[in-house]
C-alpha cells in the first residue's frame, strides 16, 4: 500500500474515538472538488512512508490510540489493503475506512473477515450520475452494490455527500432515495477555501441556511442525519 501521508493523532477522524490516520496515494475519481489532490495526482504525491514505521509507530502506542483511521486517496485501491488491516487489527486497534464506494467486492471481503469497525462511504452524486463530480461514470450498479452491502452489513458506518451548487434539490432527492433505510448520512459542507480564493469555487456554495434546508429532504429515508 503506498502510504502519502500519516497523522499520528486525531480526535475527529473516528467517532468517538482516539485515532492515527493513514493517508493512501491514488485515487481512480477525479473530483474537481478534492481537497487532496497531492494524493490523487501522481506528480504531487510526496515521498512514500514506509508501513514498517507506521507499524512500529502504532506497536509503541498500544493502549493509548484507539483507532486508526484509513483514508485517501482511495484505500480500496491497494492490493494490500486487506493485509494491511489485518496487521492493524492484529494490533488491537478499531479500523475506520474511507471509501468512494467504486470497489464493493474490496469491502465486502473486509466486512466479511471482521477488518472494519467504521465505513464512510463517499456517495457524491445521483447514482446515474457521477460523472458531473468524478470525471467518469462510474456503474451504478457498483455504486447500488456498495450501498446495499454497508446497510446490511453489522458495522457501524455513514454514507456523506459533499454538497456543491450543482447537485441542486432534485439531485438531493434522488441521493436520499438511493440510500433509503441507511442508519446515518451527512451533508458535508464544501468548503472553497481549501481550494483557493477563486470566484468560481465561492460560487459553488451553500450557506448553513440553505444546507440546513436541504438536508431536511432526508428525514424520511435515514434514520438520523446531519450537516457538517
Ligand atoms: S474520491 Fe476523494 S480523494 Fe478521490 S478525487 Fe474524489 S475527493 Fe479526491
Amino acid at each position: 500500500m503506498k502510504v502519502g501521508g500519516f497523522q499520528k493523532f486525531s480526535l475527529i477522524e473516528y467517532p468517538g474515538k482516539i485515532c492515527a490516520v493513514i493517508f493512501t496515494q491514488g485515487c481512480n475519481f477525479r473530483c474537481w472538488y478534492c481537497h487532496n489532490p497531492e494524493l490523487v495526482f501522481p506528480e504531487l504525491y510526496s515521498p512514500e512512508i514506509p508501513l514498517i514505521e507506521i507499524y512500529d509507530f502504532l506497536e509503541k502506542r498500544k493502549g493509548k490510540l484507539e483507532a486508526v483511521c484509513i483514508t485517501g486517496g482511495e484505500p480500496t485501491q491497494h492490493a494490500d489493503l486487506i493485509e494491511v488491516m489485518k496487521r492493524i487489527k492484529d494490533k488491537g486497534f478499531l479500523i475506520k475506512l474511507d471509501s468512494n464506494g467504486s470497489r464493493p467486492e474490496v469491502l465486502k471481503t473486509m466486512i466479511e473477515l471482521n477488518l472494519v469497525d467504521y465505513l464512510a462511504i463517499d456517495v457524491k452524486a445521483p447514482l446515474e450520475e457521477y460523472s458531473k463530480i468524478v470525471g467518469w461514470q462510474v456503474p451504478a450498479e457498483k455504486l447500488k452494490k456498495t450501498i446495499q452491502l454497508v446497510i446490511d452489513a453489522n458495522v457501524d458506518y455513514e454514507f456523506l455527500t459533499t454538497v456543491v451548487k450543482s447537485l441542486v434539490r432534485e439531485d438531493l432527492q434522488k441521493i436520499a432515495d438511493s440510500i433509503k433505510g441507511a442508519k446515518k448520512y451527512y451533508l458535508q459542507k464544501f468548503s472553497p477555501l481549501r481550494l483557493g480564493d477563486d470566484k468560481q469555487h465561492k460560487e459553488e456554495t451553500y450557506n448553513d441556511k440553505e444546507l440546513n434546508r436541504l438536508a431536511k429532504i432526508f428525514e424520511k429515508n435515514v434514520k438520523f442525519y446531519g450537516v457538517r
